[in-house]
């Protein structure tokens, strides 16, 4: 299995679009209100709109030690 390759759950298609949410949209570790967080990584089906993954773009910055 390919794990660069995406597909749709939804339509199948495997035209795969990136976008990215920051801004008011960052996402912040719980609990550390001082802290910036991290714009998200979104895949996003290019045919239906289905968004595949959220990641976010610095994992590191919820490590909890
Ligand atoms: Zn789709």
């Amino acid at each position: 299995m390919n794990m660069n390759v995406d597909k749709c759950p939804d339509c199948g298609s495997s035209k795969i679009g990136k976008g990215k949410l920051e801004g008011y949209a960052t996402l912040r570790p719980l609990g550390k209100i001082f802290t910036t967080g991290s714009a998200i990584i979104v895949d996003v089906c290019t045919e239906c709109g289905t968004i595949i993954k959220m990641r976010a773009e610095k994992p590191e910055k919820f490590t909890t030690n």
